[in-house]
């Protein structure tokens, strides 16, 4: 069965594509893979991957090209700086970006190699580390429907079979993703300071949650997401708030692109550089909590009983 599968060449092996090119591991993808941290790569290979020093030798070495990479210039780098995979990867050859970034490097690309036939997508995801280790991402893809149904098994073995959405042409999958997590930023800012001004006027903070929830301003984050704070004191270290105010300097960037007023999210995106200067770039995505907790006598911890 693994000879019948291409291989897959996986450039980026962080909190998320490490978890990623294991299950692709586990789904009997061949890999040759490559990150500036050899030892990051070491489980791989002990489980049959092959390691590649360049990422022009990972493209040359694949049937297709994964990239999970911070940041639009660390795609740019891996995909067109010196020995990147424009000069390994074949005529025709398959490149995937699963990162959050935007589509002006693929568009370059594009621009550059008209007549090779390279077949470009953009496919972000979301559901954290966990949910990279888990198998579980929510995949949004953006490029041709005939790419997608020829992936669509490459995907499946890193994601949510449910929650694979082909949402548009190139770019639409970037946008799809910085437009959920500019959301969710702003659904945490607002909650850290409604929380904050109720237990601060003397509402107990599991009856104030409660209160939310069952009220016509609940949301994912006060039901779900808030907890991992509040009962466990977890700010999520797996993605880190440098990427995090990347995700929402890059949102603000589509909005003025594209021309639409971002206020609220302007907002957001200083109160997370805020959070970034005071608690460091490898703090947790949720970090930006505390700016409101400082102001309080302590933390917003759920008592014991409540969090039962
Ligand atoms: P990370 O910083 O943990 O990992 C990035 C990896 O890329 C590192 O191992 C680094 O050494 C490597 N790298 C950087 N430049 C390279 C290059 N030129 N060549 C080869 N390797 C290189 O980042 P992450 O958390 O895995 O995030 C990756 C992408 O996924 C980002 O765009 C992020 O916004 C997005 N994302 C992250 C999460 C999360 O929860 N961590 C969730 C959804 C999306």
């Amino acid at each position: 069965m693994t000879d019948s599968l291409p291989t897959v060449g996986f450039i980026g092996l962080g909190s998320m594509g490490s978890g990623m090119t294991r299950n692709l591991q586990r789904a009997g993808y061949p890999l040759v893979v490559n990150d500036l941290r050899r030892e990051a790569a070491d489980d791989l290979i002990a489980n049959g991957a092959r390691w590649a020093d360049t990422a022009a030798e990972v493209a040359a070495n694949s049937d297709l090209v994964i990239t999970m990479l911070p940041t639009p210039r660390h795609v740019a780098d891996a995909v067109s700086g010196a020995h990147g995979i424009l000069d390994g990867i074949a005529d025709g050859g398959t490149w995937i970006d699963m990162s959050t970034s935007v589509p002006e490097v693929a568009n370059a690309v594009r621009a550059s190699t008209t007549g090779r036939g390279l077949r470009i997508l953009d496919a972000p995801v979301s559901g954290m580390s966990v949910g990279a280790a888990s198998g579980m991402l929510q995949i949004f893809i953006g490029g041709d429907a005939v790419d997608v149904a020829r992936l669509r098994p490459v995907f499946e073995a890193m994601g949510d079979h449910e929650r694979i959405l082909h949402v548009g042409g190139h770019g639409a999958g970037y946008a799809v993703k910085l437009m959920i997590n500019q959301l969710w930023f702003s659904h945490l800012i607002a909650t850290a300071e409604v929380l904050s001004i109720g237990v601060a006027a003397g509402v107990d903070l599991g009856v104030l949650r409660e209160a939310l929830v069952a009220s016509p301003a609940n949301s994912n984050f006060v039901e779900n997401d808030v907890l991992s704070i509040l009962d466990n004191g977890d700010y999520d270290e797996g993605f880190a708030l440098a990427l995090a105010c990347k995700d929402l300097g890059l949102s603000i960037d589509l909005s003025r692109a594209v021309g639409v007023p971002a206020e609220l999210s302007a907002l957001v995106e200083q109160q997370y550089r805020r959070a970034k200067a005071m608690y460091g770039d490898r703090a947790g995505e949720m970090a930006p909590f505390k700016l409101y907790e400082d102001l309080l006598p302590e933390p917003l911890r759920r008592s014991d009983e409540a969090a039962a």
